[in-house]
């Protein structure tokens, strides 16, 4: 089967490293809800390297700051999800950016499962609950123009 997020290209990437981009979710849980993946095909935390694995941690440090500042929260889940037992339904690592709100889902604990059932629909070409392309690329794009200026401004981070 073919990596859906190795098909991902430099478009589709709203900020980006040397080995690490970040990308809007096809199916976000919420407003915001992002990923942070290895540019070449890696599928295990395990296979990064200690540079690599430190340069991802920063890097989505990095992208979670812009993401809280642009949505307007201070709040936000991580996840990585390893292995199909886990809900990896996508064999490429991911790291799960997700800005969270008061009230954004009936219990905190909610966005768990939801996670879940969107890692399917990354995969399903008929899942009901995704962006349109033309939708993604929008978002892309002003999440991109926003993290220049964000940046810009805030060099430290
Ligand atoms: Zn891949």
């Amino acid at each position: 089967m073919s990596c859906p997020f190795c098909a991902k290209n430099e478009d589709d990437f709203f900020m980006k490293t040397a080995h690490f981009a970040a990308i809007y979710n096809l199916s976000p849980i919420v407003p915001g809800h992002s990923l942070v993946i290895p540019i070449a095909h890696v599928e295990s935390l395990f296979a990064l390297s200690e540079p690599d694995f430190q340069e991802m941690m920063l890097f989505s440090r990095k992208v979670m700051r812009f993401l809280c500042d642009y949505f307007h929260t201070d709040a936000f889940d991580w996840a990585i999800q390893e292995k199909p037992p886990a809900g990896q339904s996508v064999a490429h690592l991911h790291v799960h950016l997700i800005p969270r709100y008061e009230h954004d889902l009936p219990e905190p604990g909610a966005w768990y499962h939801r996670m879940v059932e969107q890692e399917k629909q990354q995969i399903d070409t008929f899942a009901r609950q995704r962006l349109s392309i033309p939708r993604l690329q929008e978002i892309t794009y002003k999440l991109k123009e926003a993290a220049t200026s964000y940046f810009s401004h805030h060099p430290n981070i």
